[in-house]
């Protein structure tokens, strides 16, 4: 979860905002969104999402089985079924008119049948010297949403970070967020609703297919990882999220193969279906959005905490990695003078310990980005350095998340900003 949910980004220029495509009202809504964080006002929390546009049925949402069913309902032969799913699972052709090897008359009514359009890039925005690409996508309902391509360890581009070459891709689980964290412009918005399993598989597919084409610098490559972290809260939309993870992770040609190790699902605690995915056994990383080690603090950053406390967050991901032996992320946005005290990071590390030591959990620190006159703004950086040092002096695994894609407002940086 999480994402400012920011249509054309706080830090995007004016001009450029609307030459992106979007509405005056659309610009508008969004800057309404952010005044009302700077001012901390805050929403109701809202676990069940509206029932409003059902985007139509496509191929994604269908397992493999359900996919030759529905082949041989539309009168052709079986086989269609796998030869679709490698055209678009495997090759990455999401257009139709590429998949010369149907029939002209049977593959229109394919894609009428199974692949209607379920979004379209609004324009995507750059930075990192092109190896972050943030995409504004308009939903068939008219909802945005946003997904963010990050490229890292590109030979001779330094924006693109050091390290061995990968690519991470943010993705959206829902229009907007129900969850209510005041310092969110998603949560602010509220949640639309949620994406269905292919709205999910489409961010990916997409990212894919522009890495395999060469788009991104570095030639031609791969996703490794796929992180939920972009708009919304993914275990508040379940099934979508698991039928996409299924996806994802189904091998050739009915998915598009990518490790379950690689993917990320995050949450801001919602304890019922963390306990649900532990059963699933499928070993994806969790990351636990918590931000306060302490009920009266996370009471009023994480509006859940009023449902499921620290505590019983903690447990569950402690479960988790029991049941998975996947070490949990745990992230902790750093909000000046609000949850950056030494003393915190202190009870941050008490709450954490586990018998068996620091081997279950990594702590991500996420700074947030610097807006001046809000009551939610980054750390001073003598602060940030203490609770870190705090953490490592107890034994804590930490990491300072790095800023991608900052300039751009990019999901996985301000993302990071918003919820994570
Ligand atoms: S920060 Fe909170 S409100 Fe914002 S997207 Fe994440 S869970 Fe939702």
């Amino acid at each position: 979860m999480s994402g400012t949910g920011a249509p054309g980004g706080a830090d995007v220029p004016e001009s450029e905002k609307v030459e992106v495509g979007l509405t005056a009202e659309e610009v508008e809504a969004y800057e309404a969104l952010q005044e009302k964080v700077r001012q901390g006002r805050t929403l109701q929390l809202t676990m069940q999402a509206p029932r409003r546009g059902k985007p139509p049925r496509h191929w994604a949402d269908l397992d493999p089985e359900q996919r030759r069913e529905a082949v041989l309902e539309a009168g052709l032969p079986r086989f269609r079924a796998d030869q679709l799913s490698r055209h678009y699972f495997e090759r990455l052709e999401a257009e139709p008119g590429s998949w010369t090897d149907i029939p002209a008359v049977e593959r229109d009514q394919l894609a009428t049948a199974f692949f209607p359009d379920l979004m379209t890039s609004v324009r995507p925005l750059s930075c990192d010297a092109g190896t972050t690409v943030k995409t504004l996508w308009r939903l068939h309902d008219g909802a945005l949403v946003e997904s963010v391509l990050m490229r890292y360890g590109v030979a001779g581009i330094r924006a693109s970070g050091s390290g061995r070459s990968r690519t991470t891709i943010c993705i959206s689980s829902q229009a907007g967020c129900g969850m209510a964290c005041p310092f969110c412009a998603t949560g602010q918005g509220g949640l639309q609703r949620n994406l269905s399993t292919a709205e999910i598989v489409a961010q990916v597919v997409d990212g894919a297919a522009r890495l395999k084409a060469g788009e991104i610098p570095g030639g031609p490559g791969r996703i490794n990882n796929v992180v939920f972290m972009g708009m919304g809260e993914p275990l508040a939309n379940y099934k979508a999220v698991l039928g996409a993870v299924r996806v994802l992770t189904a091998p050739a040609p009915h998915g598009l193969g990518i490790s379950a190790r690689g993917i990320t699902v995050s949450t801001v605690g919602v304890v019922s279906r963390i306990d649900q995915l532990t059963a699933e056994g499928i070993p994806v990383t969790l990351a636990v959005s918590l931000h306060a080690p302490d009920d009266d603090l996370r009471d009023e950053l994480c509006p859940i905490n009023t449902r499921w406390q620290v505590d019983q967050v903690v447990e569950s991901a402690w479960r988790y990695f029991l049941a998975t032996g996947r070490r949990v992320s745990i992230e902790y946005a750093l909000i000046r003078e609000i949850n950056d005290q030494v003393a915190r990071a202190e009870l941050l590390a008490d709450v954490l310990r586990r018998d068996g030591g620091w081997g279950w959990v990594h702590v991500n620190l996420i700074p947030l980005n610097p807006t001046p006159g809000s009551k939610w703004t980054a750390s001073k950086p003598e602060d940030e350095r203490a609770f870190v040092r705090r953490l490592q002096a107890r034994g804590v695994p930490v990491t300072v998340r790095d800023t991608r894609g900052r300039e751009i407002d990019g999901a996985c940086g301000q993302l990071a900003a918003a919820e994570r």
